[in-house]
């Protein structure tokens, strides 16, 4: 029941997530949130580190869609010079936008793996949508009020993600 919730991988940030993983995993494209996953919450474009990391990948064959709840402008702007496919307002954790990502990037639920920075939207709707999903820690911590109050459930779940993992998977920063 619980295990809705648990991500199959906790990363420290992007950068962790390497084309080796993805592929002893059988994972062939991923599902990426922008916001405190790619960059802070105000920042319009990525920076030189992110789009190095989006480039290898492409790179490495893996296909990536950008599915996030934020406004079309936020997204299409963010999105100007990366040009992946991008799916802006999805309403995550529903599963219509991660599925149709799974559309446009034309692999099955199970090849894709969703990276994202809450538990509550990418991490629970991936799982639910039958997808590998990764959280990362999120970038930015000044965050508004209602994301805090999440964050203090999403410690509580992690928590125990930690004690089954034994932190084998997890980097703390060091
Ligand atoms: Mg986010």
């Amino acid at each position: 029941m619980k295990e809705i919730f648990l991500p199959g991988l906790y990363v420290e940030n992007i950068s962790k997530i390497t084309a080796d993983i993805l592929k002893e995993k059988d994972i062939k494209g991923l599902i990426l949130d922008v916001d405190n996953t790619l960059v802070p919450n105000h920042v319009a474009e990525a920076d030189e580190n992110v789009v190095n990391w989006i480039e290898s990948m492409k790179a490495s064959g893996v296909r990536l869609c950008i599915v996030s709840n934020g406004a079309r402008k936020r997204v299409i702007k963010f999105n100007e010079k990366l040009k992946l496919y991008a799916i802006h307002r999805a309403m995550k954790p529903a599963r219509k936008a991660f599925l149709e990502a799974a559309r446009l990037l034309e692999l099955e639920n199970r090849q894709i793996a969703v990276v994202g920075d809450q538990i509550f939207t990418d991490i629970y709707g991936g799982n639910r949508a039958g997808m590998f999903t990764i959280l990362v820690k999120p970038i930015d911590q000044r965050e508004g009020k209602f994301v805090k109050l999440k964050r203090i459930f999403e410690r509580r779940i992690l928590r125990g993600y930690l004690r089954a993992n034994s932190s084998e998977e997890y980097t703390d920063g060091t």
